[in-house]
């Protein structure tokens, strides 16, 4: 992330032109994003959201965005340019291996080392943590699973599929159902080559069975079969 800070002319070329003159504040984003904020309100007195094309140049300074139709240009008379580490803001979460600090932010990520760690949307992340240092979390599938942030140490879908691969049996052939990973985790049909048997495993324990033969799942919307079609239900 990069903030420019001094005496400048912004003029903004869209449906119609804006000029401006003041002592302001740019702020250049990752993915380009440029915010040019004023002493007043919280609001950018001007701003492009991720524009095609961003340039700076220097002596004089200036930004030049474009999106389209649309140009932010922002001119320098005298410049402070920083570029800052910035991190994702995120719900602390624990400690890195590193010693950072751990935040939850589509996945959790580290805020020193950033180190990424996938984890499902449905997982909580404990205070207990894995002989590697990292936290566990927990999530259900079918069963409480409760691993190890990094997947070398443990991966979710090996838990899932040692609990259940061939545990179920396919309603539709006399095979049975083993766990693969398709974009969720899901119960497939292992037995005829023409079975495409295939249910996604929900969120929730075990609990019983279904009129049809199925798992019965306890979620937190309520029981329901593995097969979130089944009539029985
Ligand atoms: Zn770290
Ligand atoms: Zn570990
Ligand atoms: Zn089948
Ligand atoms: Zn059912």
């Amino acid at each position: 992330m990069r903030t420019i800070f001094g005496d400048c002319a912004v003029r903004f070329d869209g449906k119609r032109t804006r000029r401006l003159r003041g002592r302001l504040l740019v702020v250049i984003k990752p993915d380009d994003t440029v915010l040019v904020h004023d002493v007043d309100g919280y609001q950018p007195v001007a701003w492009l959201t991720r524009p095609a094309s961003l340039a700076l140049t220097r002596e004089p300074t200036r930004v030049l965005a474009t999106e389209g139709e649309q140009t932010l240009s922002v001119e320098f008379e005298d410049a402070t340019v920083r570029t800052l580490d910035a991190t994702v803001a995120g719900q602390p979460v624990g400690t890195c291996r590193c010693g950072g600090e751990l935040v939850r932010s589509n996945g959790v990520v580290c805020l020193d080392c950033g180190e990424q760690f996938p984890l499902p949307g449905d997982a909580t992340v404990l205070d207990s943590t894995s002989a590697c240092g990292l936290p566990h979390f927990r999530v259900e599938r079918g069963d409480v699973f409760e691993l190890c942030l990094d997947r070398d140490c443990a991966s979710l879908d090996d838990a899932v599929a040692e609990r259940f691969d061939d545990v179920w049996d396919c309603p539709d052939c006399s095979g049975t159902l083993g766990i693969e990973r398709r974009r969720t985790l899901v119960a497939s049909c292992e037995g005829a080559s023409d079975c495409d048997a295939a249910f996604v495993v929900p969120t929730g324990t075990v609990d019983g069975e279904c009129d049809c033969g199925l798992p019965a799942f306890e979620t937190e919307s309520g029981r329901r079969c593995l097969d979130a079609t089944c009539e029985r239900y």
